[in-house]
């Protein structure tokens, strides 16, 4: 270049160090040296030093580097001269569009690691050590997850930056340890636990409780009032049963600001929630435990009642709300009224069974249902038919895996033998032979595998008794039951419902208890009547698993004197 010992040849300085490299010992103070040495050598004019401390090369927008790319169109200098290319972004594209923003307006960026020249090679090397930077950055993130991992999944080490409501965090410096842990606050737990039981015992909904709190002037931690998002996060959250969770959260950009700001050092401020299967669960102390995980079980199934039957969900009402699912590809079927008639459809419309009624469906489910408890040998026979399928399902899992190791065992055999013939080891007769054995094998694996496993034992002779004296109760009241009492009675009794076009499959619960007393005879808990009919459901840790499977019914169609067929009227 012409103007290399040109005086009148202004340089601008932009360094760039992020809180990771900080860390590492690097300085910003160092660059700034390196470069002003580096200039003055080359004998240019410094016109400016931009330098953006504590930013990471994989954001685009940085306060010093924005200062710099607009005194470039005011043209304060002539080039800017930076370290090296990492300095400049640890991304390629921003790579890409900043030196192109600077050689636009006739600046030209000098990396001073890099040769001097003007030719493509020289653009090619600053891509590639673009990709390197990037490369980088991704390493040093990884090694910092890894890091994290180590600590979770050896130490066993609670990693969250605040403790949940109901805990205090307490740092290294403080705890027996050595490591932050966690610390049972016992008024907040007391809190906790009282929220806990208003859901297991009185059915009581999030909002419910928000409100109560607040009613009762049990404040939370920082805020003047409870609120439904604050309350739900503490009945969700699987920590007070004693597991914390890491990797529940993914990092991620914000959509929205609350505070609107031009640069920000972190680009990844918001968070989502991740699948389920990656998040890495925590056992705590157990002293560190809250609430029983039993009880937590029983709280997340009303809490998933009381959204899916939750009254604000529907204008109309359905008999079987949230209930049915499609037999073809799971989804719900879901209420869909149209030109004032009303029917169940699958909500990802997968076209394998068509819509269906509404009085139809209702008819099919509520005549199995009276049907079962005027004769409860029915729920019996489905409580033995269930536990056969569930048993044959496990077995043959089972069997499958050992059929096809057993198979993986015989065609590795297989080779050795064959590469033992190759290699001359085994003469063609003794292959023939050791083929033989092996194809002996593989015939009693097949046999073994098809011979039918046999059914559990069930002792449905002590259930009886107490079958019988819960559908009692029940089915006296089956006659004069209102709209209320009988969705009520459904979703007590049935699970899920799954619907199969001209069959429907009921899966249902029959509260009574399974367990056995001393005297080995089955103890008989029955609800009261007043929970089958009245609010709130009941739901006792243990009951009959059944299953039913009835035709879809079609309830007749009503017309007048005439034959007419009368216009569709909902009661
Ligand atoms: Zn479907």
């Amino acid at each position: 270049m012409e103007q290399i010992s040109d005086h009148n040849f202004r340089v601008a300085l932009y360094c760039r160090v992020s809180t990771e490299e900080q860390r590492e010992g690097q300085t910003i103070e160092s660059q700034i040296r390196e470069l002003e040495k580096f200039a003055g050598e080359k004998g240019w004019s410094i016109a400016g030093v931009y330098k953006d401390e504590g930013w990471s090369g994989g954001i685009l927008a940085r306060p010093e580097l924005d200062r710099l790319r607009d005194d470039a169109s005011k043209n304060l200098f002539d080039s800017v001269l930076i370290n090296d290319v990492d300095r400049l972004a640890r991304d390629v594209t921003h790579l890409g569009i900043i030196k192109r923003d600077f050689e636009r307006q006739g600046k030209k960026v000098i990396f001073r690691k890099l040769p001097e020249a003007n030719d493509p090679t020289h653009n090619l090397l600053v891509n590639i050590l673009g990709s390197f930077a990037e490369f980088e950055r991704e390493l040093i993130s990884d090694r910092t997850r890894r890091g994290k991992r180590y600590k979770v999944e050896v130490r066993k080490q609670y990693l969250g930056a605040i403790a949940p409501y109901g805990f205090r965090l307490v740092s290294g410096q403080h705890s027996a340890s050595g490591l932050a842990e966690l610390q049972i606050i016992p008024e907040e737990a007391a809190t906790v636990r009282q929220m806990y039981s208003w859901v297991d015992k009185e059915s009581l909904s999030a909002r419910k409780i928000a409100e109560r709190l607040n009613r009762l002037v049990i404040l939370p931690r920082k805020s003047k009032v409870w609120q439904l998002s604050s309350v739900l996060k503490i009945l969700r959250s699987e920590v007070y049963a004693g597991t914390w969770h890491y990797n529940k959260h993914q990092r991620q950009e914000a959509k929205k600001h609350r505070i609107p700001r031009i640069y920000r050092r972190f680009l990844k401020s918001s968070s989502r929630l991740r699948a389920k299967a990656d998040w890495l669960p925590v056992r705590l102390a157990d002293d560190l435990r809250i609430v029983t995980p039993t009880q937590w079980q029983r709280v997340q199934r009303q809490l998933n009642r009381n959204i899916a039957f939750s009254p604000r969900n529907s204008k109309h009402s359905y008999l079987l709300t949230s209930l049915v699912k499609c037999g073809a590809c799971g989804a719900g079927y879901v209420g869909d009224p149209s030109h004032g008639r009303f029917a169940y459809r699958c909500l990802r419309r997968c076209g394998k069974f068509p819509s269906i009624k509404e009085d139809s469906l209702n008819a099919s489910v509520w005549n199995a249902l009276a049907e079962a408890l005027q004769n409860p040998d029915i729920i019996l026979t489905g409580a033995k038919l269930l536990e056969q399928k569930l048993f044959a399902h496990e077995q043959r899992n089972e069997n499958e895996e050992d059929y096809s190791r057993g198979l993986e065992q015989i065609r590795r055999e297989e080779t050795r033998i064959l590469e033992a013939y190759r290699l001359a080891i085994l003469t063609p007769a003794q292959l023939a032979q050791e083929l033989e054995t092996l194809k002996k094998r593989r015939q009693l694996l097949k046999d073994a595998m098809t011979k039918a496993a046999p059914p559990s034992p069930f002792p449905i002779a002590l259930l009886r008794g107490p079958v019988h004296e819960a559908s009692r109760v029940m089915a006296q009241r089956l006659a004069n039951m209102e709209f209320p009492a009988r969705q009520n009675l459904v979703r007590t009794l049935f699970t899920k419902i799954i619907f199969e076009g001209s069959r429907v499959r009921l899966l249902g619960n029959l509260p009574v208890s399974r367990k056995k007393t001393d005297d080995d005879s089955v103890s008989g808990r029955i609800a009261t009547t007043a929970s089958w009919c009245g609010e709130g459901n009941l739901f006792p840790e243990c009951g009959i698993d059944f299953i039913l499977e009835r035709p879809v019914i079609k309830p007749p169609v009503p017309r007048d004197a005439l034959g007419r067929i009368l216009p569709y009227n909902p009661q």
